[in-house]
């Protein structure tokens, strides 16, 4: 069973209806590893609607969070917004309604381009409508127990006056002012940033926030969450979890939600995806070079609590051409693999609408970057493709998308290995008396194949030998004649590609 049905079915011995919740603070650029929590969370809300549950999916922006530094991405100049909620900062580009908006709002697009729509909250305005009021009149009212469970659970060292509330200061509008006394719904406070000493009134919304820990249970009982999913940084030993479920009981007297601890993304050679450290690629931009289908496929695929590391190199053409291999076994094309698990369902719950009636006939993605850099346009790579194999209009249309994300990934992240540039004129280019003797060879000896890579490659290597012309030469000569250069992709495709006439034409204007 896939471990979407298996959690699932956890659930629904629990209890009918379910409310899953995910939620990201975005105080960067939302990454590829970020969205393992909503993929993840996701196909859980997909299998228990398969089983006909009653589940809803929620998603918290936490843009009410305080911003904790100058990241590395941002200007010097958001220094004095250190500590301001997110939602009160300026957004970085001017065009962008906040801080956090800014980041949210590609994020979200991007969610809709996979298939997820979930019930979008956020906090700053949970906060500011009061929705939080009553729950931070508990967490207050308990002050002291909060402070114990802190001290004994995650060995904090919270001194006695401390108070699980932090007030938005009046004067410089950070999340800074401590509760100096408390008498509901009043409160007095000091500013530890910039001394500012005022009062509040608890029935208003917005003049403060819970810190993490306890806004955290405070949210599963406003929403009543019984799902969540979150990374291994929140499940360590006296981490918001151990505290969150304490406060839930004993604070709250809520059951918290079924967990899922899911391993964080690696970004190949890099280390784990923060987005604080730079090391991640934004969610959107990895949609701008792969299928959706096959960035959801990446999650489906490996079940939460496996490491995944995401390679925006080469690997990204080994992942397009794995998820067509699933396509193919799921539509009876082809056998399945040694290895490969659950294909029917990790198929359907990769598809961000509904499921194609067919597979498509496309070229793997390995190819169509060469010839997406041979074709001039999208007809020209239609044509070129359509030597080999019939395109109908549905193989037609899953390749233009694919071609607009290939050229983008060409532009971006392909190494330099894969890349090219086509000479269609004659380069300027001389050739020594032995090149020249093996095009010419070779010319006589293309003329009586069929077209086709496998054959194409065999007979350079047949024409080499025949002459005793080394075979690595043979392959930089023909590199030569279109790239100008000496290396260049697989041959055999690459000739293939390229079309007979073009390449008969080409070796003649340097043999004649
Ligand atoms: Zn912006
Ligand atoms: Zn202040």
């Amino acid at each position: 069973m896939h471990w979407a049905d298996v959690v699932a079915e956890k659930l629904a011995e629990k209890a009918r209806e379910h409310v899953l919740a995910t939620a990201i603070t975005p105080s960067g650029p939302i990454h590829v590893g970020n969205l393992r929590e909503v993929m993840t969370t996701e196909a859980i809300y997909r299998a228990l609607k398969d089983r006909g549950m009653k589940a809803k999916l929620i998603y918290i922006g936490d843009t009410f969070d305080p911003l904790r530094k100058v990241y590395p991405f941002l200007p010097e100049s958001y220094k004095e917004h250190v500590g301001k909620p997110l939602a009160e900062i300026p957004c970085p580009c001017s065009e962008h309604e906040n801080y956090a908006m800014h980041f949210l709002e590609p994020f979200l697009a991007s969610l809709k381009e996979i298939g997820v729509e979930p019930e979008v909250h956020l906090a700053h305005e949970m906060y500011g409508k009061g929705i939080y009021n009553e729950a931070i009149r508990v967490a207050l009212d308990n002050a002291e127990k909060i402070r114990d469970i802190m001290n004994d659970v995650a060995n904090r060292n919270l001194p006695a006056t401390w108070m699980p509330f932090n007030v938005k200061c009046d004067a410089c509008g950070r999340l800074d002012g401590e509760i100096r006394e408390y008498e509901y719904p009043y409160a007095s406070y000091k500013c530890k940033t910039c001394g500012h000493e005022g009062s509040i009134d608890l029935r208003k919304g917005g003049v403060g926030k819970l810190p993490w820990r306890v806004d955290w249970p405070a949210r599963w009982k406003i929403f009543g969450v019984t799902f969540e999913a979150f990374g291994k940084d929140h499940a360590a030993a006296g981490s918001s979890w151990d505290t969150g479920k304490i406060i839930a009981k004993e604070i709250y007297g809520y059951d918290p939600p079924m967990p899922l601890v899911y391993e964080f993304i690696h970004l190949k050679g890099k280390g784990a995806m923060h987005g604080s450290t730079g090391v991640a690629v934004a969610a959107e931009e990895v949609l701008k070079m792969l299928p959706p289908e096959v960035l959801r496929f990446l999650f489906m695929k490996y079940e939460p609590n496996r490491h995944i590391e995401f390679d925006t190199g080469f690997g990204l053409l080994d992942l397009v051409d794995e998820y067509d291999k699933y396509e193919r076994v799921y539509f009876g094309i082809e056998e399945a693999e040694a290895g490969m698990k659950d294909v029917r369902r990790v198929y359907e719950l990769s598809q961000p609408h509904t499921t194609p009636k067919r597979a498509a006939n496309l070229p793997s993605y390995r190819h169509l970057a060469v010839v997406a850099q041979i074709g001039r346009s999208f007809e020209e790579v239609v044509a070129i493709l359509q030597r080999k194999q019939k395109l109908d209009e549905y193989d037609i249309e899953r390749l233009r998308q694919r071609y607009e994300k290939i050229l983008y990934w060409l532009d971006k992240y392909a190494p330099e290995a894969i890349k090219f540039k086509l000479h269609y004129e004659k380069p300027d280019i001389e050739l020594s008396e032995g090149e020249k003797k093996f095009l010419k060879e070779l010319l006589r000896n293309f003329h009586a194949i069929e077209w086709d890579a496998e054959k194409i490659h065999s007979t350079i290597h047949e024409t080499a030998k025949q002459i005793n012309f080394p075979a690595k030469k043979a392959f930089e000569c023909i590199y030569k004649i279109f790239l100008a250069k000496k290396q260049g992709p697989r041959a055999g495709y690459f000739l293939q590609s390229l079309g007979k006439d073009f390449v008969v034409k080409r070796i003649k204007e340097f043999v004649e």
